[in-house]
């Protein structure tokens, strides 16, 4: 009797069922990509305050099929908005504008999250950040790691030095205090102590590191030390190599350089040795960015040209000038540099299965921004899939490399990465499968950015409006 009494009682204070709130955004019958398994099926996806808030099949639960946007999504393929691993803003005030015009590039282009790579506009670039954030700019979210870290006298411009222990205090104290998402060091003049430091003591205060490595570090000092990851296949070539210890001492030695060591690198390559260095990444959950697709543009400049190329249009005359660098250097490189550069390109196409294969974590990026010679911000993303899967990489396993593993990198799994309830709503709406053709990640039908949608026409405005006017 006692327990019928509060059981009424309860009934009494709950009250009838509420109806169930209307999502903001409904994608009816979509094609679901499990991006972890590949697994498609027909779902409905809603919408709610920028996240999923429901994914069922139709007829399940009991869902309430009323918002303010409800797209036919039938025959379209979903996917996580994608992440372009690896891009640059920079080029110092003059190039605000133009970088700016970016950011309309990777949206255009389905890409939902960049990660800045590291330049000298970051108070610029944290401004952007916020802005789309709060909805007032249209563009991707931005992860950045603000400036770069390197030794004095640096090659890119806006770098923090770090010489001794107090600079990378001061150095890592100032990148929590932006904040930034991730600490990048970079190669051109920092010591090999200097560098092994600077890690381990990001580490310490549970920052996130990447970088380019100078070459008198063994990989595997790095990766002790805590690196979490690699960009470019330089670094991981050297440490597949059953010649690393003597050449690190040639280097260390100054009697060759980076570029002189390559060949020697390529060439004492062994399987045993690299089998151990992956397991060592895997073990030590250490990311590699092969940045494929930049590699081949930067090899070819001297047969490939690009006075055509449908993307030019898109930059701004300052970036343009940018290019020059790289041009030239390619124009003054001897025959042997040029050979040996595209031998190594074609071996980081193998080197990247390799590591593909044995279950190293890798991050699809560009590389794209300023002064990189025609490697286009939005479209290279896909150009860098494609040549994931030009190598022999499945197109799921490259489709992982983008948002996938990007947000399991920067620890935002959380929020983003997989199409999850609860997840914040970044989709793509593919005409196609892309799993069974890559190239169908071009042929976007919607774009979701949380609250926002564009559809196709929306996305050709957008882009558009990203046409150079100079
Ligand atoms: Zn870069």
């Amino acid at each position: 009797m006692r327990q019928l009494c509060i059981l009424l009682t309860c009934l009494v204070l709950l009250g009838c069922p509420p109806l169930p709130e209307p999502s903001d955004i409904i994608l009816k019958n979509v094609n679901l990509i499990d991006i972890t398994t590949g697994k498609i099926e027909k779902k409905d996806i809603f919408i709610t305050d920028g996240r999923i808030s429901q994914i069922i099949t139709k007829g399940e639960g009991n869902a309430y099929y009323k918002a303010e946007t409800i797209i036919n999504a039938k025959g379209t393929y979903a996917l996580p908005g994608f992440w372009d691993n690896h891009v640059h803003f920079r080029g110092g005030d003059s190039l605000l504008a133009d970088n700016k015009n970016l950011l309309k590039l990777f949206l255009a282009n389905g890409i939902t999250t960049v990660r800045d790579a590291g330049g000298d506009l970051t108070p610029e670039v944290m401004h952007w950040k916020e802005a789309i954030a709060n909805e007032k700019l249209l563009g991707p979210t931005i992860f950045t790691s603000g400036p770069k870290l390197d030794g004095p006298n640096a090659t890119w411009a806006g770098s923090l030095v770090v010489e001794n222990d107090n600079d990378i205090a001061i150095a890592l104290d100032s990148l929590q205090n932006i904040p930034t998402d991730y600490v990048k060091l970079y190669d051109s003049r920092i010591s090999a102590e200097a560098y092994l430091n600077t890690i381990a003591a990001a580490e310490k205060r549970g920052m996130i590191t990447s970088g380019h490595m100078p070459f008198t570090v063994e990989l595997q000092d790095a990766i002790d030390a805590g690196i979490d990851g690699v960009e470019h296949l330089y670094y991981i070539m050297k440490g597949c190599s059953n010649q690393e210890a003597k050449i690190t001492q040639q280097l260390q030695n100054k009697e060759i350089g980076f570029w002189e060591a390559m060949p020697a690198l390529e060439a004492s390559y062994d399987t045993t040795v690299a089998a151990a260095t992956f397991t060592s990444m895997k073990k030590n959950k250490v990311f590699s960015i092969p940045t494929l697709h930049i590699g081949k543009v930067l090899s070819y400049l001297d047969e490939k040209d690009h006075r055509e190329d449908d993307y030019l249009k898109y930059m701004g005359s300052g970036i343009v000038k940018t290019y020059k660098g790289r041009i030239n250097r390619a124009k003054n490189s001897s025959p042997k540099a040029i050979a040996d550069r595209k031998a190594l390109d074609a071996f980081f196409g193998k080197l990247a299965k390799s590591m593909s294969d044995a279950g190293v974590w890798l991050l699809a990026g560009s590389d794209s921004g300023a002064f990189n010679s025609y490697t286009y911000p939005g479209i290279s993303l896909h150009q860098e899939l494609e040549a994931m899967v030009a190598v022999g990489i499945t197109p799921l396993k490259a489709l992982q490399n983008s948002a996938y593993q990007g947000a399991q990198f920067l620890q935002k799994d959380g929020d983003y990465g997989s199409l999850t309830e609860g997840k914040i709503a970044d989709i793509v709406l593919l005409e196609a499968n892309p799993l069974e053709d890559i190239q169908r990640t071009r042929n976007i039908a919607y774009v979701i950015k949380g609250k926002q949608v564009l559809d196709k026409q929306q996305l050709k405005d957008l882009l558009d409006s990203a046409v150079n006017p100079n």
